[in-house]
């Protein structure tokens, strides 16, 4: 799945205006109902095509916060990408 936003989110919006295909939604329109901002797997296309680098995990300012999720076939996937659960971006 995408990338993951995990529950040390804190809500800043910083990641969401970044995703070129609005896969992003804020933690009031988050589907599982917890209150942290969301990814919909079937529209994050892991940034291929737009940038080197998942923009949301670049713009978020809390370490670890965005990870990758797991592979599954269909998807359009990272030739970068790293292992499902890892961030995104290593500090
Ligand atoms: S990795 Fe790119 S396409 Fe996926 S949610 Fe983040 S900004 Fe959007
Ligand atoms: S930038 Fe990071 S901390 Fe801020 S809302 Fe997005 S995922 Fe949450």
């Amino acid at each position: 799945m995408a990338v993951v936003i995990t529950d040390i989110c804190i809500n800043c919006g910083a990641c969401i205006d970044e995703c070129p295909v609005e896969a992003i939604v804020d933690d009031e329109d988050n589907p599982t109902g917890e209150e942290i901002y969301y990814v919909y797997e079937d529209k994050c296309v892991e940034c291929v095509g737009y940038h080197d680098t998942p923009a949301c995990a670049e713009a978020c300012p809390t370490e670890g916060c965005i990870v990758w999720g797991e592979a599954k076939d269909g998807m359009t996937l990272s030739e970068e990408r790293g292992t499902a659960g890892e961030p995104v971006v290593e500090d």
